[in-house]
């Protein structure tokens, strides 16, 4: 007999919500990194993977190993390929050891690593991209932490003169008078690790589009691990989905022990099919393949009837 080849690891999950790749690796206490290319930005960086250096920023939930150990490889990575100064957006009280942790890595390394760290409070709002900005909520874990909320702000005609034809508009406007009013529109949210908190059920996250959320724990047996270690379980989620309009939650953080068909099974005894299909795994290869093969598809279909007419 011959040892065993090693298992094959670090596959990157996928899936494609329009606009948005949400994509990364995401397994509770191994690492979390989850990348929106289209904002420019990482949620966590438990592990650096290839494609995250493409984005500038990481949004750190919160420093516990497996949100935070790919961070100087990150950093010290994007330095190499000459990407520019990473930022890191993290709650306050751990911005200090982070700078500390990040300079003694320059030291070791014996070269400058260029980074800025962003620290937030909760309720603090950056700027992202474009009309986007982010904003950071109080989640409840067992260190520091924070959730983010993504929000669109467009200008919107203000509602006395929606009824007014274009060149009456002009004029007031011409006049110097204000005529738009800002609309915040919640598009996507991470939760980071948190237990159950009144951030969760906040005006912001009940109107994101998107959510992307932790769900570490789904066995019965394991409601007291959740509650010790701060941590949703899927039971949290009957009360949530009520409240969440996302048509989309991507359930990350999922424990190495859970294995997605009994995370299914639970899912599919515990909520109606209205609620069911909304959940999306982001490790869930094969099931995300389908759909984006699905999607695939139907785009090719959609450019075929447009070269037709
Ligand atoms: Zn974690
Ligand atoms: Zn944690």
């Amino acid at each position: 007999m011959i040892p065993k080849m090693p298992a094959r690891e670090g596959q990157v999950g996928f899936l494609f919500i329009p606009p948005f790749r949400i994509q990364g690796m995401s397994v509770a206490g191994e690492q979390t990194v989850i990348q929106i290319p289209e904002l420019d930005v990482n949620f966590d960086m438990g592990q650096c993977t290839r494609s995250s250096l493409t984005s500038n920023r990481v949004m750190l939930s919160h420093a516990h190993m497996d949100h935070l150990g790919g961070l100087p490889y990150w950093l010290s990575q994007r330095h190499f390929q000459k990407l520019g100064v990473g930022q890191i957006i993290c709650h306050k009280e751990i911005a200090d050891p982070l700078r500390k942790m990040i300079e003694s890595w320059s030291e070791l390394e014996r070269q400058k690593t260029p980074f800025e760290v962003i620290p937030m409070e909760p309720g603090d709002v950056i700027p992202l991209k474009g009309s986007m900005v982010i904003k950071a909520i109080e989640t409840m874990h067992t260190a520091p932490s924070l959730g983010f909320v993504v929000i669109e702000r467009r200008s919107k005609l203000k509602a006395e003169f929606r009824d007014l034809p274009q060149s009456a508009i002009k004029e007031i406007r011409n006049r110097g008078e204000e005529i738009t009013d800002i609309v915040e529109i919640p598009t996507i949210a991470y939760t980071g690790d948190t237990e159950p908190c009144e951030a969760l059920k906040s005006p912001e996250l009940a109107e994101s589009k998107v959510i992307i959320s932790e769900c570490t724990f789904f066995s019965p047996e394991h409601r007291e691990r959740a509650r010790i270690g701060k941590h949703l379980h899927i039971r949290d989620f009957i009360e949530l989905m009520e409240i969440w309009q996302a048509q989309d939650v991507v359930i990350t953080h999922v424990s190495r022990r859970t294995s997605l068909g009994y995370a299914n099974k639970c899912i599919d005894e515990m909520f109606k099919p209205e609620i069911r299909e909304r959940f999306r795994f982001l490790m869930d290869h094969k099931g995300n393949r389908k759909r984006y093969e699905k999607q695939a598809s139907a785009a090719m279909e959609k450019q075929k009837h447009l070269s037709k007419s």
